[in-house]
Order: C-alpha cells, then structure tokens, then sequence
C-alpha cells in the first residue's frame, strides 16, 4: 500500500497542471492509465488560446491564463507560447455574433481591430470574399499558439521538482471508501490518501462510479482535425489562425508548409481512444474548400479526440457531496489547455479548503460557478 496526501486520477492538461500545485501542499501521486501522459484530449488538441469560444465564464477564466500562458520563460525552459493572430470571419447574416464578439475582445482589453474583408484576405490570402463567405471580419493580435508538449511537461517537471510522483501504466480499476479517506486500487498498486482527484476527462463519470459517487453526465464529443501542404512553395507559417464565428471551420499553420482544419464538428462518444471517420474528414476537407481558394489534394494525416462537457458546459471543480475528499475536476471542453493557470488555481483552492483566489473573484468569478452542487452532484 502506498500512502499519499492526494491521489489524482488522469495525467493529462487537468490533472498534471493540479497536480503541480497541491505537490506545494504534500505528497501527490499522479495515477495515468496509459503509457505516456496526454495520450488522449491533451495530446490531441490544436493548441490555440483565443476568445472565439466558450461563454463569459470561460472567457473570463481565458482572460485570466493568458498572461501566465505568454510569461517568458525561466532560463532553459521553452516558451509555452508564442503571440500569433486570431482571424474571426463572418458571413453577411453572422455581423450581429461578430459584432457581440468584438464587444467580448473590448471588455478584455484585447489588442484587437476589425477589418475589411480585403484586409482579411491580405493575412490570409487564400480567403473568399463576399456575403456568403468572408463579408466582415476581426483580428486579434493578442492570441497565443501554445507549444501543449511543453506546458505537459513543464508541469511534470513542477509536479516531481515539490516531490510528487506520476505513475503511468496505472489505470485505475477500483476506490472505496476506507475509514476518513480513499483506497485506489490501479496498475497492482494500492494508493491510500485522504483526497482522491478526479482528473479523468472523458472518463470522469466512469471514475467516479467506481467511487460510488454520483455522476455529473460528462459528455465526451469527438472532435476531428485534418493536415494537408497548403500552396506550393508558399511559407504559410505567417496566416493567421481563422475561424468562422458561426458553423463553418477554422484553419491554422503547422509549419512552414502545413496546414490544419477542423469543421469543428461535435460528435457525442463513448470514452474511448477517439479516431478520425471518413465523413468527418471529408466534410472538413470540403468546408476549407468551399471557403477558400485552397485546394486539398491529399490529406497528409488526420486525428480525432475527445473534448468533454458538463451539462452546462463549464468546468466542474470541487467536492463531491455526501463523499468527503473525492474532488471532481473535469469537463474542460474545447479549452483546457487555455484555461489551465486559472483552473488549476481554482482546483488548488477547491481542493485544500482555502478561500476563493482574489483575481478570480475580482474577475466575477466563484466556487458556486464551478461546483458539482450545481448539477445536483
Ligand atoms: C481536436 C481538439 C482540439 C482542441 N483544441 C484546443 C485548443 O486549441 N485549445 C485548448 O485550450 N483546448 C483544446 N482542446 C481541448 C483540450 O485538449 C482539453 O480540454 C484537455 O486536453 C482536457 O484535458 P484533461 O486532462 O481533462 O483530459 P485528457 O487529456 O483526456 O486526460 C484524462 C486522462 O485520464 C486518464 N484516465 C482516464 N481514466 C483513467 C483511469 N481509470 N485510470 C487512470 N487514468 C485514467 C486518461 O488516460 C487520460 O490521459 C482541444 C481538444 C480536441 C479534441
């Protein structure tokens, strides 16, 4: 039996970047089911921070990573973050969601402008013009391409630097309740702490239940992203990030000469080891063409994963009612590698009873926001 202060359960964004913080606080042990840490969600996003998603309470809690997300670097470490430009488009009949957006980018101060659609497809000049295609437009200077590998690892690296551990391979089969705390059972290894976290993503629910605690109805949804060579000899590394403010698509460089695009289709999943499916990929590939003058000749490559949502769709952070010492902190959706700093401030705080961080407050947050109470969990 291996004894510890706390018990987290998954080793992706979620669960390394909390356990990172409550190794400040005493003994954690990082539980991952897979070979590596960020094998699901965390490995498999696009790795953008923009304000082009999510409600105020998201926003707001991007609003308040980002400046934690873009801080140089400690000296040998890589940045997490480089600025690069978001491009948000609209048709003729979308002008009232760009128009909301915008007023979103004012309220945070965002280095932001909003452009003709000329001026549009001067960044990205593949671009259609016109009411159906690109009929306004807004440009964010402010976004971030974040470098995701290095944010895992620069709280891995955090995580053992305070003395904690991450054990791979340990899926967890089992919890019970034993006397004031926990007993997880995972990997042939017994664990035994008084806090368990459950940092499962897709999976939270599943977790859960073994614990005999209520579900909250996390919902996983499969996401899909296509690679394909953007124009030949052309560095597209410049192009902005574009994103439609309605249905449609969004497009960024990978390199010098690769692109991405995902329709940003949501597709409810079982939790799984979420894989790309033909009609997605073409309905991707087709969205970029119907917009733009790019042809995609070949798909070079292609992923799907899992981003997983509450009910309600916002973060779920605290303890669970009627089981003392079992924390959720799952359902990052579309944005937890955008929402890390806040959210693992706010799960450190959850998680050791200590009060509410003042900038979050400040910012018109809460506990109440987060809590599984609110989903009657
Ligand atoms: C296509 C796509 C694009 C995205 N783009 C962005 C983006 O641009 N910006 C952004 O901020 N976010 C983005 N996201 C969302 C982001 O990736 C997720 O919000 C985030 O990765 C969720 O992290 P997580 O740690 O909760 O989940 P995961 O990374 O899935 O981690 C959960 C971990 O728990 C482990 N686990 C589950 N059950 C058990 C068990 N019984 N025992 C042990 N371990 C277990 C799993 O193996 C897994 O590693 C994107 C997601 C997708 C799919």
């Amino acid at each position: 039996m291996r004894q510890a202060d706390m018990v987290v359960i998954g080793g992706g964004i979620a669960g390394l970047s909390h356990a990172a913080r409550l190794a400040q606080h005493g003994t954690v042990v990082v539980l991952e089911g897979e070979s590596a840490p960020g094998y699901h969600a965390s490995g498999r996003s696009v790795a953008f921070a923009h304000f082009g998603l999510g409600d105020a309470i998201v926003r707001a809690l991007t609003a308040l990573s980002l400046p934690d997300l873009a801080a140089p670097p400690a000296e040998g470490h890589p940045a997490l973050a480089v600025r690069h430009p978001a491009l948000h488009i609209a048709r003729a009949d979308e002008v009232a969601v760009l128009d909301a957006l915008e007023e979103v980018h004012r309220q945070f101060g965002c280095d932001n402008v909003r452009i003709t659609p000329d001026e549009a497809r001067a960044l990205l000049p593949v671009l259609k013009t016109g009411p159906e295609h690109c009929h306004a437009a807004l440009v964010d200077h402010g976004s971030l391409k974040l470098d995701t590998d290095a944010m895992l690892a620069a709280h891995l690296a955090d995580l053992r630097a305070h003395g904690g551990t991450l054990v791979t391979g340990a899926q967890v089969s089992a919890i019970k309740r034993q006397g004031s705390g926990w007993q997880v059972a995972a990997g042939g290894e017994t664990y035994a702490a008084p806090l368990v976290i459950n940092a499962a993503g897709a999976w939270a629910d599943k977790v859960a239940q073994m614990a005999a605690v209520t579900p909250i109805g996390i919902e996983p949804r499969r996401r899909t992203v296509i690679s394909f060579a953007g124009p030949d000899s052309e560095d597209v590394s410049p192009w902005p990030f574009t994103k439609t403010v309605g249905k449609g698509f969004y497009l960024l460089p990978e390199g010098r000469g690769q692109l991405i695009a995902s329709s940003m289709d949501q597709t409810p999943s079982d939790p799984c080891d979420a894989a790309s499916e033909e009609l997605d990929i073409a309905i991707a590939a087709d969205r970029v063409e119907q917009a733009t003058t790019l042809p995609i000749r070949r798909i070079s490559h292609s992923w799907a994963g899992l981003r997983s949502f509450a009910p309600d769709e916002l973060p779920v952070i605290g303890h669970a009612a009627r089981a003392p010492g079992f924390v959720w902190c799952a359902g990052q959706g579309g944005y937890g590698f955008q929402t890390a700093p806040a959210l693992s401030l706010i799960a450190e705080s959850a998680v050791l009873g200590l009060p509410f961080p003042d900038d979050c407050a400040e910012a018109g947050l809460s506990f109440a926001m987060f809590s599984p109470a609110r989903l009657g969990a």
